[in-house]
Order: structure tokens, then C-alpha cells, then sequence
């Protein structure tokens, strides 16, 4: 099969208007989390028919729907790629005053999700349709539970990966702050691995005029931000960076008690597993030991979140590749550093080489600049972008089945 990534465009296109459907019915009933039951019952309906083994999520209500290509064209080249669509929502209350907007009061499609699952269903129906001619075996993740539930980690956990071992693996993810179809990504850490922080500082509170009778645990607890700032600034390489953020400290009562103990949370973003080990360590050190010096206790928690979204430079090359042959003008651009955020995909390629890339889809006549960013409750998309996305998917496919991954210098 050696279709050129043209005629991906000719296929997309041909799905779009249903996929603008689906898209628009998931996005009227947005679902939270890990078990999306009625999103599911669309996903799936909409892939009713097709030849496509399902394998279910013992966890959560996510699907593998796996294509064994056909004996036709080139054969089987025995390989496995798997696609990955996210499809939970957030809990926001929209206010795009879409007339497809959500029916659900506090929650809403903001990310996006909507349409990458209605986007992996469009391309399995376009290479559904043309099984006899795939060279090896597809699978299409539809995963929930993206936004902090871990959902593809659950989903690993529940043996999917293992049902037909994928050699690669990609993932579509849209943005609103990007010009209408370009596909933008880059080589190695894409987006950062997210550990949220759990800080009490223990003192023994008392009467604040007599502070000397008690041990204040509110100055050790500012001594405490302001130490692990200079821990990050001073020990962690800015070739491989961290970021620490406060953001919260709660503590005390009344202007005339001194509590006996201070909260705060915080959340920490790493680009390699080596600096999210120097930091989880280094950070739970120092406020042990500032609290300690200070004759109170530091107890540290560190809720382990996504690990960095690691894409393969040859992955990125070969979407890179596809891109560009779709729009040689505008089809790619190149980040020019990792982002902050995190994703769960990350766990996937944790396992199997593969990327992650951005679509733009900025309305036409926006500002891509400006215009509201995903997690926003007045977020709109480009619906028609959704046609190139597909296509992006089943070249990203075929070719990974026909070639595998390519050599990169
Ligand atoms: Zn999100
Ligand atoms: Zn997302």
C-alpha cells in the first residue's frame, strides 16, 4: 500500500461530515474521568459493523478496537501500530454558546477530546475500508480518564498493550492556539512529567504573645517555600530543567493563635526521569531539614503524576515527513521547547516508541495568539481541521506498518 499522503487528504475529507457528527454528540455530552459510558456507547456505535476485534478496559469504560490488515497488496509485514484517542472531558461549565454545546452543567469538552476520539474513529472507518490493502495490524486506543485519572496507565494495567504488541505508537492532540491545520511537535521531551506536592509543616501552636512558649511553624513553612526555590535554582541543571510552584498554604485561625501546623500543596514538572528523581528526593530533604532545624516536623507527600511525554526522534521525523507532504507551506512547524503541561500518553510511550504531536485548529478568521486556550470554557475548534487529522492518522499508519520507524542521524 503506497498511497501518498494526498490521498489520506481524499479519505479524510470523505469522513468528515460524519465525524463532525459524532464530534458534535460527544461534545453535547461530555463525561468525566475515568468511566465515560455514554461516550463509549457512541464511539462504539459509530464503529458498529466494521471488521475490528473490541477488547474492552476492565477499569474504566475505555476500548481497544484492533484491525488485522488483509492478505492483499503487500502482505503482512507483522508489524503493530497503535493510535490513541483520548475522550474525557473537564469539569467546566461551557460557555461557547455553541448550539451544540454541552448539556451537562459542569462539564465540558475544553480539551478537546471530542475530537480526537471522534477523529480515531474517522480514520479506523477510512482504513477499515481499505483492510485488504494494510500491510499489519492497527490498534486504536479510546482511552478516558486523560485529565489526572491516569486513564492509559489503567488501561496498560488492564493488558491492552499486550493483546497485539504495537512496534510504534502516536497520538493527535488539537490546539486552538495553533493556525488551522498546521501539525506541530518536536523530538524527545514534549511535555512534563506532573507530581503534585503535599507539604505539613508540624509545630505546637499556642497564645502569639508568647511565641516562645510554642514553636511557629508559619515562619519555617515561608523558610521552607523560599529554601526549596533556591534547592531548584541551584541544584537542578537548566539544561534539564524543573519547575516548583507553591500554590497553596493554609494554616491558622485567629490574629491571636499560633497554629500548630501549616499545609501546602504544589506541584512539580520535570523534562527526564533523572531530575524527577533529583528533585522528588532533594525537595522532600530540604523541608525535612529546614522544618527540623527548626525544632518542628516536615512531612512530605509527592502524589506521583504522569511521567514526560518522550517522543522518538524517528517518529517525529516520519510525521514530520507527512506533514509537510500534505501542505509544504504550512503542514509543520517545529517546537521550540518542551511545554509544562503533561499528558497520559506518556505511559504508552514509556512502552513503546512513538510520538505525540499538536494539530492547530484555530477558528477561521481568529488569532491564533489569542484566542481561548484549551481548558478555557469558551474554547471552539476548526471542526474541519478534523478531516486532516484523520488523514494524518491513517498515513502515520500505514507508513509506520509499511516502513517502521525510519533511521534518523
Ligand atoms: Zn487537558
Ligand atoms: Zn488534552
Amino acid at each position: 500500500m503506497n498511497a501518498p499522503s494526498t490521498d489520506w487528504i481524499a479519505a479524510g475529507a470523505a469522513e468528515l461530515e460524519d465525524v463532525v457528527a459524532l464530534r458534535r454528540a460527544i461534545h453535547a455530552e461530555p463525561e468525566v474521568g475515568l468511566h465515560c459510558p455514554l461516550t463509549t456507547a457512541k464511539l462504539r456505535a459509530a464503529l458498529a459493523g466494521l471488521p475490528l476485534e473490541i477488547h474492552e478496559s476492565r477499569s474504566t469504560t475505555g476500548f481497544i478496537a484492533v484491525l488485522r490488515g488483509g492478505a492483499g497488496g503487500q502482505g503482512d509485514n507483522g508489524r503493530t501500530v497503535l493510535l490513541r484517542g483520548d475522550m474525557d472531558a473537564l469539569p467546566l461549565t461551557e460557555e461557547t454558546g455553541l448550539p451544540f454545546a454541552s448539556t451537562i452543567p459542569g462539564a465540558m469538552h475544553a480539551c478537546g477530546h471530542d475530537s480526537h476520539s471522534a477523529m480515531l474513529v474517522g480514520a479506523a472507518r477510512a482504513l477499515c475500508a481499505r483492510r485488504e490493502d494494510v500491510p499489519g495490524t492497527i490498534v486504536f486506543m479510546f482511552q478516558p480518564g486523560e485529565e489526572g485519572y491516569h486513564g492509559a496507565r489503567f488501561m496498560i494495567e488492564d493488558g491492552l498493550l499486550d493483546v497485539a504488541r504495537p512496534d510504534a505508537a502516536f497520538a493527535l492532540h488539537i490546539s486552538p492556539n495553533v493556525a488551522a491545520g498546521t501539525v506541530v511537535s518536536r523530538a524527545g521531551p514534549l511535555l512534563a512529567s506532573t507530581d503534585a506536592l503535599n507539604i505539613t509543616v508540624r509545630g505546637r501552636g499556642g497564645h502569639a504573645a508568647m511565641p516562645h512558649e510554642c514553636v511557629d511553624p508559619i515562619p519555617v513553612a515561608c523558610e521552607i517555600v523560599t529554601a526549596l526555590n533556591a534547592f531548584i535554582a541551584r541544584t537542578i541543571p537548566v539544561s534539564d530543567p524543573a519547575v516548583l510552584s507553591i500554590t497553596r498554604i493554609a494554616a491558622g485561625s485567629a490574629y491571636n493563635i499560633i497554629p500548630s501546623d501549616v499545609t501546602m500543596l504544589g506541584t512539580l514538572r520535570t523534562l527526564s526521569p533523572e531530575t524527577r528523581e533529583a528533585a522528588r528526593n532533594g525537595l522532600t530533604r530540604v523541608a525535612e531539614h529546614v522544618a527540623l532545624a527548626h525544632d518542628c516536623t516536615a512531612e512530605v507527600r509527592i502524589d506521583g503524576g504522569y511521567p514526560v511525554t518522550m517522543n522518538d526522534p524517528r517518529a517525529i521525523a516520519l510525521v514530520r515527513d507527512l506533514a509537510e507532504g500534505m501542505d509544504p507551506d504550512a503542514g509543520w512547524q517545529t517546537m521550540p521547547a518542551p511545554m509544562m503541561g503533561g499528558e497520559d500518553f506518556s505511559y504508552v510511550l514509556r512502552e513503546v516508541p512513538g510520538c505525540m504531536a499538536f494539530i492547530g485548529v484555530a477558528p477561521e478568521g481568529s488569532d491564533p495568539a489569542t484566542n481561548p486556550p484549551l481548558h478555557n470554557t469558551r474554547m471552539t475548534i476548526e471542526e474541519g481541521v478534523m478531516a486532516r487529522g484523520i488523514a494524518l492518522h491513517c498515513a502515520v499508519a500505514t507508513r509506520l506498518l509499511e516502513h517502521g520507524l525510519p533511521e534518523v542521524g
